[in-house]
């Protein structure tokens, strides 16, 4: 903005330079157009203040809602925090085969207590398992 506003005053030198008559319709006009250009240049950088203004207030929400986030998620840089891998994983999916193409899917838990039956990916027919949630393991 320095290089602006010094742009603008060697301007107003050269033009005071050149003798040109300042009541003069052409020194009237280019006296206004340097005012002018003086105007832009404050307003520029006043925006461009205030554009670092928001910036830093965005920098400052957006490490406000990574730390609210992690607090809601338990995550930090990705990974999970309270979350044991172990015993979710057998708790979470059962195992089940297909009555039809006895291919064994993993189904989540969740989807057994919610529904009755799901399509097998392998064959698409239905597989029933009731409303009840065994662990059923073809033996
Ligand atoms: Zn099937």
């Amino acid at each position: 903005m320095d290089s602006l506003k010094s742009k603008i005053s060697y301007l107003k030198g050269y033009m005071e330079g050149l003798d040109i008559d300042k009541d003069s319709k052409e020194g009237k006009m280019f006296t206004e157009i340097i005012n002018v250009m003086g105007y832009m240049s404050e307003k520029i950088e006043s925006l461009e203040k205030h554009e670092e203004e928001i910036e830093d207030y965005i920098e400052t929400i957006d490490g406000e809602l990574t730390m609210v986030k992690d607090e809601i998620y338990g995550y930090e840089d990705g990974e999970f925090l309270n979350y044991d891998y172990e015993d979710e994983e057998d708790d979470h999916y059962i195992e089940i085969s297909c009555a039809n193409c006895n291919e064994i899917i993993f189904v989540e838990r969740e989807i057994l207590n919610s529904m009755d039956e799901i399509r097998c990916p392998s064959c698409h027919g239905f597989i029933t398992f009731g409303s009840k949630k065994e662990h059923k393991s073809n033996d």
